[in-house]
């Protein structure tokens, strides 16, 4: 199994989560909304060969800590992985906007001097805004769109621009997601469960949970039970081994 976006560091009991993600051998990317929170959440999985560690600024959190993008470019040498980042156009977010610009401009820099990262990305509300600032980083590396929610004509303009997509249980539970999955190239999906913002019968998904997406997505694509899982699991690997 896996879960390409979840925040592992705010369950209350985050060494439980991964002691359990490692059981069940899932793979994991652990993002983060702070810089500052990334040391303390890489080291939650230290040792462990499928957790992954992305270093993020959540675009909710852009004005309150731009100052740390200092510690970002710091950072950033150490991984792989950059996330959560992007915009966020809600409306509490919005009045934020000019800081958001600000600090995913930053961000898309830093990777394209660090020669390519692999992002997970935010675009609530924000979708065209994203692919305008992708555009204009195209050596930023590889891009996964996090439950991308955006127009039928913007996850075109993903998919031209050689997008990823990560796509959990919430998503792909409502009509309009699934339409949006259907649409997506299947070689570039990967799940997610954006754990534990998302709740299932009331209760914050886990890693695990990721099956019910893969259950969909079988269906969806009208693949037997064992070949989505392998799909996924392909999909993954193409997407890390690239250079
Ligand atoms: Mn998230």
């Amino acid at each position: 199994m896996i879960d390409f976006h979840c925040h592992v560091d705010l369950y209350p009991d985050p060494h439980a989560v991964v002691e359990e993600c490692i059981r069940r051998e899932i793979y994991v990317l652990s993002v983060t909304t702070t810089p500052s929170a990334w040391h303390g959440t890489s080291a939650l999985s230290e040792g462990s060969m499928r957790i992954r560690t992305g270093l993020g600024l959540h675009p909710q959190l852009a004005h309150e800590r731009k100052r740390e993008l200092p510690l970002f470019d710091r950072l950033l040498p150490q991984t792989r992985y950059v996330g959560e980042v992007g915009l966020d156009g809600g409306v509490e977010s919005k009045p934020h906007w000019s800081d958001q610009l600000t600090v995913f401009e930053h961000i898309l820099d830093a990777c394209v001097s660090a020669g390519g990262r692999i992002l997970s990305i935010h675009s609530r509300r924000a979708a065209t805004a994203v692919l305008d600032a992708l555009e204009r980083f195209p050596q930023a590396g590889d891009f996964v769109f996090h439950w991308f929610s955006g127009s039928r004509r913007e996850l075109a303009r993903a998919v031209d621009l050689g997008c990823w997509f990560s796509v959990g249980p919430a998503m792909i539970a409502a009509e309009r997601g699934r339409d949006l999955v259907a649409r997506m190239p299947r070689e570039r999906v990967l799940t997610e469960t954006d754990g534990p913002f998302v709740k299932i019968d009331g209760h914050p998904v886990h890693p695990w949970n990721v099956d019910h997406a893969v259950t969909s997505l079988c269906r969806l694509w009208s693949l037997a039970e064992h070949e989505t899982p392998s799909l996924l699991k392909e999909n993954l690997a193409r997407l890390v081994s690239k250079p």
